[in-house]
């Protein structure tokens, strides 16, 4: 089968489609994947062939830039658009020549979704975070800053999406695009018991999966505890937060790993204590293997990898689909929330370690969420719901 596929620049929702694609591959399927050259090393390794999107994307000013940072829900959506419009040209050729039988394309990425559609191409959404529909969207707490931004943002984003029509794409609003619906195919990374609301998605048309990470096997654990810091790859410009935790463990008997991520700077934190490493990037799953606690922002593929490996959460959610999978690993028993005021007093943040890594309670729930994630088919079962939805729409 020939497979388009697409997904938006970001770790996160990259990484979870990685081993899909090889097992694909292995398979004997032919994936031409649409992304950045970032990930284009992975991709190809993977065994599908990379097609470079990078070009087709504008050069931001100061402002947008920062809104990006800041995970603006308008900054993106207007450049979703405009690079929908920028690479209608190069995607319409690349789908002459290639003739794609189905289009894999991340939940978030508008131009994956929107030239599905535009090209009458049955469409298989690839979801990294919770599916939300209306009944679990509930679980997404909006903060007074993400609202007005949405708000303010409503006529630049019109305007984006009307440059679109004429050429050829149906566009309702950004929340139309992005939202599960319960007719398309959708795989999503969770297991069905760690899905919210997960019996108000239609069973024909979901797969729920499970984590999609390369397996590794935890390390016995000895001497000092572990307790790994990352608030992921996109929000985690936080030297107050780094600096918070590493006053919290000076002194105690642990040992903290923060991985600040690759634009950050580890030397302005200063010297650091006997106890602390700070790196701008690790292998997440190898160190989690050897981890006690997880100081975790909740996208979702951090919680699930910490889980997976049977490691319990101390919660720190900056936006509002983190709040969501920080209430639903709180809702499993697995996870116990940093409160913002806890989150800036070393003191308060040092207890709060302490006291999660205490906690049994904790950690027997975490080793459970381990064996229901390990019980999930994985990328294998994604990529027989593909080959399903591909045997059945050729
Ligand atoms: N990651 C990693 N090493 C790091 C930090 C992050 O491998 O030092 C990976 C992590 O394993 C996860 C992804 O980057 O797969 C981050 O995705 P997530 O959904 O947790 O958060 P985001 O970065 O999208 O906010």
């Amino acid at each position: 089968m020939r497979i388009l596929w697409f997904c938006i620049p970001a770790y996160g929702h990259t990484n979870p489609t990685i081993e899909v694609v090889r097992e694909l591959t292995r398979r004997g399927h032919e994936i031409r994947y649409c992304s950045f050259e970032i990930f284009r090393g992975e991709i190809e390794d993977a065994g599908a062939r990379f097609v470079s999107c990078d070009a087709f994307l504008t050069p931001l000013d100061r402002e947008s830039e920062r809104r990006m940072r800041r995970v603006s829900a308008t900054e993106m959506s207007v450049r979703a658009f405009e690079l929908t419009a920028a690479m209608d040209g190069m995607l319409t050729d690349e789908i002459a020549a290639f003739r794609p039988e189905l289009v894999v394309s991340d939940s978030a990425c508008f131009w994956g979704k929107l030239t599905a559609a535009k090209h009458g191409l049955p469409l298989v959404c690839s979801t990294t975070t919770f599916a939300f529909n209306r009944a679990s969207a509930g679980y997404i707490q909006t903060s007074l800053s993400e609202a007005a931004d949405m708000l303010l943002g409503l006529p630049r984003v019109r305007r984006a999406m009307q440059a679109l029509r004429p050429l050829g794409y149906a566009v309702e609003s950004p929340l139309d695009i992005v939202q599960n619906k319960n007719d398309t195919d959708t795989i999503v990374y969770a297991s069905e018991s760690f899905q919210p609301c997960a019996e108000s998605f239609d069973r024909a048309h979901y797969r729920f999966v499970g984590p999609s990470v390369k397996p590794v096997e935890p390390k016995e654990k000895r001497g000092r505890p572990l307790v790994y810091v990352s608030l992921g790859t996109v929000i985690n410009d936080r030297p107050d937060f780094y600096r918070h935790c590493i006053e919290a463990v000076r002194g105690r008997d642990a040992e903290l790993l923060i991985s600040c991520g690759r634009a950050f700077d580890a030397a302005s934190l200063g010297p650091l204590p006997e106890n602390v490493t700070v790196e701008n990037y690790v292998n997440q799953m190898e160190v989690l293997s050897r981890a006690s606690l997880f100081v975790t922002h909740c996208g979702m593929n951090s919680a699930t990898e910490g889980l997976t490996m049977g490691v319990p959460e101390l919660l720190y959610p900056l936006t509002g689909e983190q709040r969501a999978v920080a209430r639903r690993v709180r809702e499993m028993g697995a996870g116990r929330l940093l409160e913002r005021g806890e989150a800036a007093s070393p003191q308060r943040l040092g207890t709060a370690i302490a006291c999660a890594l205490a906690d049994e309670g904790l950690r027997f729930a975490a080793l459970r969420m381990r064996e229901d994630f390990l019980a999930c088919p994985g990328p294998k079962g994604a990529a027989d719901f593909i080959e399903e939805i591909g045997n059945r729409t050729r």
